[in-house]
């Protein structure tokens, strides 16, 4: 027969084990007893303690700031390595933007269309849908992934900037970038067009 008595360190509530876990389980908290000093992490410690062998004993005996304090420690230390994984993550980030930092053009210059080739570009200008197209080949270039935008309800995002050799990001409304997209499409496409013009003496 089980004659443990376990108890809820909220209200003070004493019971078998069977009822304390319905208890602690109810969805509307109890009501703080008013000599309870214990704060809610401290209660959740303690009644969560009584379920294993050893602190059970240490409650028994009112060994119960021993609990506590071996509990806080540990949550201290799992915070820490949490934090430490966390900064490595982020170390990590930061070495893979740099990376791309270097090549990456921003947003204030041309995008780079190096990689379209002659025949792309023609197509380019008999087609209707010629922004829709270029913003694509432009993106299929990383160099000029300049923009950052967190999900399509954003109304502002992020765009990288390069002026002399300052490199900084710049918040954008989401409204202003696409006039300004449209005006940077604009003007490569019209140079896409004179230059297309030229070489085929079309003037
Ligand atoms: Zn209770």
């Amino acid at each position: 027969m089980n004659r443990k008595i376990y108890q809820c360190f909220r209200c003070g509530y004493e019971t078998k084990k069977s009822n304390i876990q319905n208890h602690f389980n109810r969805k509307k908290k109890c009501t703080r007893h008013k000599d309870c000093q214990y704060t809610d992490e401290q209660i959740k410690i303690l009644n969560e303690a009584q379920f294993n062998k050893e602190n059970y004993a240490k409650i028994q005996n009112g060994k119960i700031a021993e609990i506590i304090t071996n509990n806080t420690i540990e949550t201290q230390n799992n915070i820490t390595n949490n934090i430490t994984t966390q900064n490595n993550i982020q170390h990590q980030n930061q070495n893979i933007i740099n990376i791309h930092i270097n090549k990456l053009v921003g947003f204030n210059d041309d995008w780079v269309i190096d990689n379209l080739n002659e025949n792309q570009k023609s197509n380019l200008l008999v087609t209707k849908l010629m922004y829709t197209q270029l913003i694509k080949m432009i993106l299929e270039n990383e160099f000029n992934h300049n923009v950052i935008i967190e999900n399509e309800e954003s109304t502002h995002g992020l765009i990288f900037k390069k002026i002399n050799n300052e490199k900084k990001y710049e918040v954008i409304s989401i409204e202003t970038l696409i006039d300004e997209s449209m005006k940077k499409l604009h003007k490569q496409l019209t140079s896409i067009y004179d230059n297309f013009s030229k070489e085929n003496e079309i003037i």
